[in-house]
């Protein structure tokens, strides 16, 4: 018996040639193949007589070649056989292209069996390239179900579907790595029988069954392993914080705190004396106030003789953050520093000195901040800011900073319940459900290019009241062939054409990053009126006099993203409004739009988004931070997702199955899949 690791030129057909096809699919070893799962099938089962076809309802069956093929040369290379079949219920023209073998094969007065789909034309019905064999023969391409597969240029199906029959044949099995109770009471196939079934399935239900069982496996696996960390976490130890009196921070706040502010900071309280690393997500809608949470742990770390490393997506934030937390912390005795990668060498190795002496106590950055060679006095708390940039590896990683750290991480975007069970599955939530006093909701508009004279009066008048407005557009730079907006260009009709007597200023991600640092700096001190800008600014960017937003070929973003956009305005005093501008007429297109414009509550949007789009869009999964799944398709797997995860979840509690057989092969797949993350994502 062939082993998983053995390579796949052991089989008969696979040469040098065929093996570099192979490894355009990442196929290289047996295990590798028999990990290769069919995307679809195709439901060959159907066996009937010609006189029961029907056009467009693909099936097998029965027939007697009733003249020998003729071929004719149409022009050149295009060669077409016709030949007649028939059973006791009728007759069917076939036609071939190009077909030698249908030349050659079919014989008059033998019979066959086809599958095939009924056309018709002006001429009558008829069928196409159907593909037959003998009754006598095992069905393979025909009276299955036929598995159909990713494939790569020069492997047909056929190949692939060959290659897998005679793995199946002589290789031992993938070890059975999903506990016997948790098999038997969601009614889950053996491994041994899933992974022969979802390549050789008698029915469609069987395939669905095996599919079922691999896509429970896959989110298993991935649950398991979050909660193995949870557990592992639960197990360190760190010092227990004793200072814990925030009364001179609430003090020095311009305002007070909301009930659900102070409830997320109780809760990080309560996580600092415990003794064991917190591990918290902190959940709000765009300006719920994440950033006073995050500095109210800042500040008791800091006064427990910590530093903080708070980490933004992008160089803007972390500016903005370093800004607005300076001239809180400060004058409460706690230092800050800001390091970024557009800072010069020297720059940089300054701030490192004064990070590694413990002189900074917090410390304002990227994401780099952890893994560049940045060393920390004694690192307390890491606050990562937009979690959902900051994916499960990197949570896993921070221990290997060689200390333990309490985590914070921040997200404001909203997630139905049942993905952040299985993004957050790790964490313990805190939910800011609660806006500070006096935000009035943003109101939303939905409009089409017959508008724009009234957009630009209203971006004017936005600005004669003294207000400032963000455009966002969909792409830096002209895509004819798209017809969307381009920011560059954008920026300069309105400053040239459109606004010449405003202060029109541009953003970009393709921008230098002290060159967009500068400009979201004058933009947030006034220095310009109208910012044209790409989605670099979707994250936590905050200017409170901005009043106005207007997202253009809105139709190009998610609905969630637009909500993100949208979170940018209505952060002071004044009445808010947001403008959607969209050519697209597709009825769902716009309905999509719509639901944006009827409510400002993000949870509601983003299930919204869920339903219409799916997860897989929903961030995309390089943002999401969630391992690429093989066979789980998020948008449709919902039902097997809870079931893996209400299994994980007992099981790991459990610990019954600490000395069974799949426990050691589990634990090698979660070992897997993590260092699999950690290579893939960012
Ligand atoms: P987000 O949750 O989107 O990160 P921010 O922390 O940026 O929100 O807060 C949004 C705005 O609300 C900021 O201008 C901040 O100063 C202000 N803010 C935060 N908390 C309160 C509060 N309790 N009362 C009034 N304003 C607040
Ligand atoms: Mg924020």
């Amino acid at each position: 018996m062939a082993k998983l690791s053995d390579p796949i030129t052991i089989l008969k057909g696979i040469g040098a040639a065929r093996a570099k096809q192979f490894a355009n699919l990442n196929i290289r070893t047996l295990q590798d193949l028999i990990c290769h799962f069919p995307r679809g099938y195709e439901d060959r089962t159907r066996l009937i007589t010609i006189g029961a076809l029907e056009p467009d309802k693909p099936a097998c069956f029965r027939a007697v070649v009733m003249n020998t093929p003729r071929t004719s040369h149409i022009r050149k290379g295009l060669d077409l056989t016709r030949v007649q079949a028939a059973d006791h219920t009728g007759r069917i023209n076939l036609t071939f292209f190009n077909s030698r073998f249908a030349a050659e094969q079919l014989r008059y007065g033998s019979e066959y069996i086809f599958y095939g789909t009924l056309t018709g034309d002006y001429a009558g019905y008829g069928m196409t390239n159907p593909v037959f064999e003998s009754p006598d023969a095992p069905g393979v391409s025909t009276r299955r179900v036929l598995p159909i597969y990713p494939l790569t240029a020069g492997l047909s199906n056929g190949a692939v579907v060959r290659a897998v029959t005679q793995a199946l044949a002589i290789c031992e099995m993938p070890p059975e790595i999903l506990p016997e109770p948790v098999r038997l009471r969601y009614d889950i196939l053996p491994a041994e029988q899933a992974y022969r079934v979802i390549h050789q399935p008698e029915t469609m239900a069987q395939a669905e069954q095996a599919r079922k069982r691999m896509i429970f496996e896959e989110f298993f696996v991935f649950s398991a392993g979050l909660s193995l960390m949870r557990a592992d976490r639960a197990g360190r130890r760190t010092p227990a914080y004793r200072e814990l009196d925030l009364e001179p921070f609430y003090s020095a706040l311009p305002f007070a705190l909301t009930g659900a502010q102070r409830r997320a900071v109780d809760e990080i309280l309560a996580d600092f004396q415990r003794g064991t690393p917190m591990n918290r997500l902190v959940q709000g809608d765009v300006g719920s106030g994440k950033t006073m949470v995050a500095a109210a742990a800042a500040y008791c770390a800091g006064k427990n003789g910590r530093q903080t490393a708070l980490m933004a997506p992008t160089e803007i934030l972390a500016e903005q953050h370093y800004a607005s937390l300076k001239k809180l912390l400060e004058p409460l005795g706690i230092s800050l520093e800001l390091l970024t990668g557009s800072m010069t060498p020297r720059q940089k190795r300054l701030i490192r000195e004064r990070i590694a002496s413990g002189e900074a106590r917090v410390v304002v950055g990227t994401h780099a901040l952890l893994t560049d060679t940045t060393q920390f006095h004694n690192l307390g708390l890491v606050i990562a800011d937009e979690q959902h940039r900051f994916g499960v590896a990197q949570r896993s990683r921070l221990s290997e900073k060689g200390e333990d750290p309490h985590l914070l991480v921040m997200s404001a975007t909203p997630i139905p319940r049942t993905l952040a069970l299985l993004m957050y599955g790790d964490l313990d939530v805190s939910i800011l459900d609660e806006m500070p006093p006096g935000r009035e909701p943003v109101d939303t508009f939905l409009v089409g290019e017959s508008y724009r004279p009234r957009i630009n009066a209203f971006i004017r008048k936005q600005v004669q009241l003294g207000h400032q407005c963000f455009v966002v557009c969909p792409a830096v730079e002209e895509n004819q062939e798209l017809g969307i907006k381009a920011a560059s260009a954008w920026a300069e009709t309105l400053e040239q054409k459109v606004f010449p007597d405003l202060r029109v200023s541009l953003l970009h991600g393709q921008m230098k990053g002290a060159e967009k640092e500068e400009t979201m700096g004058a933009f947030a001190r006034g220095e310009a009126d109208v910012l044209v800008a790409t989605t670099v600014i979707e994250v936590g960017v905050d200017v409170p006099n901005a009043t106005l937003m207007v997202i253009e070929d809105a139709d190009r973003f998610g609905l969630s993203q637009l909500h993100q956009l949208r979170g940018r305005v209505g952060r002071g005093k004044a009445k808010s409004y947001c403008i959607l501008t969209t050519h697209n007429r597709n009825p769902e297109t716009l309905q999509r739009l719509k639901a944006l414009c009827k409510t400002n509550d993000g949870f509601r949007i983003a299930e919204e988004d869920l339903k219409l789009r799916g997860p897989g869009d929903f961030f995309g999964s390089r943002q999401s931070g969630l391992p690429a799944f093989r066979v789980a398709d998020l948008s449709y797997d919902l039902t097997t997702l809870k079931q893996a995860q209400a299994a994980s979840t007992e099981w790991i509690d459990a610990r019954g199955g600490e000395d069974s057989p799949e426990a050691e092969a589990l634990r090698r797949r979660i070992g897997e899949l993590f260092q699999r993350s950690k290579g893939t994502m960012n």
